[in-house]
């Protein structure tokens, strides 16, 4: 490979890819590619006396591509040097506020990484018997426990991978329940402030969706409910707080209305921090919920990694929960404690093995950690800094339904733009530029140029002041000089993206000639 390298003293340059303008000023960093350098390597274990068997003996020769693929050939110290730069790049949770509405994305604490990290969890094979592995077996029973006491739901399981997964799971289940009573059921109800996954779920799972729209107050609109319920609707699924971060009022009578036409009620539970310790959707008239754990309960997400989705259910569904699961024995002492068990009527494996383990060792962490009154006290501060935002920002943007919200707010650049063709988006990006991370825009759906902003338990009131400073002083720019915020971000690695020309010519390949 004939590419330039570093080490001949000619810092080559960045390939017009927007990736590579400089951080600190000075020359264009190099892409790996540009680093390479032919027979250059990391270090690597080859003293282990055993042959390596040629490939060709593992694989047929006709799936052998013919030449060996262009990777990069960097040094490790290179290579180091470069995947640190690329990291120091990046926004995270742990670097300062991403106050990204509906996706909870807050700190979390380190001790559940330790605990994530012990060697007593980590190096368990997946298919030890279950007598040698009673110390998993008790974490993922206490945990279900746990959510199940965080939801008000008799069982649960910790399979699904993330939130849609535990939405299709928890499809499938109301669907396993109505036929079992000989019911075919084909509808399910959705509010038009849903969250994306729960239409792809209700179609994935077979179902057809009926959405229902929201009232003025910003609430799912009884009327317009009573008007779809019939005996062929299998459930709704909701989110309360809904997506707009307010509650469902009227949530004990739409449980009604939904149960007497013998429909289910299914919790959106992906966001659980409005709510915890304070009320349980089993409380509300649920049947089914999932939770994100790498939402509410100590795993970070969103920049890929490994999730997981538990779906709780009442007790007329838990006959129906996708196995093995693992139980409690009553045993004399002296036999094992814990075992796996096949619910009656599973609906089958939703994940190989036991789900994405290492997630849920983190939420059993976190939930010990903090305690019933601790899990409360993460509620009544998610939903105090989501209010002081709301209070603080509402003289300067729009709050389309201003009432007491619950852990996030929705605000409105709408105004903004009408009278100086700003949109929320140039609002995200110039927030870039602040040292936070942007709030969800253009969501929900039904608010024009919403800006979503959810603080979170974790941010202090003086970083909430930082944040709310930020936001007003973008919206004063946008009075003063609309077009520099047209241009934003400026400070980033990455420039303002072209988002219909990345959509409809992507070049999702780096030419490495
Ligand atoms: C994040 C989220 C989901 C989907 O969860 P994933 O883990 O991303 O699949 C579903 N509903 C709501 C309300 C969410 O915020």
């Amino acid at each position: 490979m004939s590419r330039p390298t570093v080490d001949d003293g000619t810092v080559p340059p960045g390939g017009g890819q927007a990736g590579s303008a400089p951080l600190l000023g000075g020359a264009p960093e190099p892409t790996i590619f540009e680093l390479s350098h032919p027979g250059r390597s990391a270090w690597s274990f080859r003293t282990t006396g055993i042959p390596e068997t040629p490939l060709a003996d593992l694989i047929p020769a006709d799936q052998l591509r013919p030449e060996p693929p262009a990777l990069a050939e960097v040094s490790e110290r290179d290579l180091v040097a470069h995947v640190t730069r690329l990291t120091h790049r990046q926004f995270s949770v742990d670097l300062g506020a991403y106050p990204l509405g509906s996706c909870t994305m807050k700190y979390n604490p380190k001790v559940c990484d330790t605990v994530a990290s012990l060697p007593g969890l980590t190096a368990v094979h997946p298919s030890a018997p279950a007598s040698l592995t009673q110390g998993w077996l008790a974490l993922l029973v206490e945990l279900e426990e746990a959510l199940c006491a965080v939801t008000g739901m008799a069982a649960a399981t910790l399979q699904p991978a993330a939130g849609a997964a535990g939405e299709l799971t928890g499809l499938l289940l109301m669907r396993a329940w109505h036929r079992s009573r000989g019911e075919d059921r084909h509808k399910v109800i959705i509010p038009d402030s849903a969250h994306g996954t729960n239409p792809a779920s209700v179609t994935l799972g077979g179902y057809e969706v009926v959405t229902v729209p929201s009232d003025p107050r910003g609430c799912v609109d009884m009327r317009a409910l009573r008007t779809v319920l019939d005996g062929d609707v299998a459930g709704i699924m909701l989110t309360n707080p809904n997506t707009l971060g307010l509650f469902e009022e009227d949530i004990a009578e739409i449980a009604s209305a939904v149960h007497e036409v013998g429909g289910l009620l299914y919790y959106d539970g992906a966001n659980l921090n409005a709510i915890l310790g304070i009320v349980r959707p089993g409380d509300m008239g649920f049947d089914v919920v999932h939770l994100n754990l790498h939402k509410t309960f100590a795993t970070p997400h969103g920049g890929g990694g490994p999730g997981a989705g538990p779906v709780a259910v009442s007790e007329r569904l838990a006959p129906f929960l996708p196995g093995p699961r693992p139980v409690r024995l009553d045993g004399d002492g002296l036999e094992p404690s814990y075992g796996w068990a096949v619910p009656d009527q599973s609906i089958g494996r939703m994940h190989s093995w036991h789900g994405n383990a290492l997630v849920l060792a983190r939420a059993l962490a976190y939930i010990l950690l903090h305690g019933r009154d601790g899990l409360r006290q993460v509620a009544e501060v998610a939903v105090l800094n989501a209010n002081w935002i709301r209070h603080r920002l509402s003289g300067t943007y729009d709050v389309p339904f201003d009432r007491p919200c619950m852990h996030e707010v929705v605000l409105s650049v709408r105004d903004l733009r009408r009278e100086h063709g700003v949109r929320a988006m140039d609002v995200a990006k110039a927030m870039l530029d602040t040292g936070f991370h942007a709030p969800t825009v253009s969501f929900p759906l039904i608010v024009e140029e919403a800006l979503m902003i959810e603080p979170t338990e974790t941010e202090s009131p003086q970083t909430l002041a930082s944040l709310a400073t930020a936001l007003e002083a973008i919206a004063a720019q946008a009075r003063r000089d609309p077009d520099a915020l047209h241009a934003a971000p400026r400070t980033t690695p990455v420039g303002r993206v072209d988002e219909a020309r990345a959509a409809r010519r992507l070049i999702a390949t780096f030419d490495a000639r």
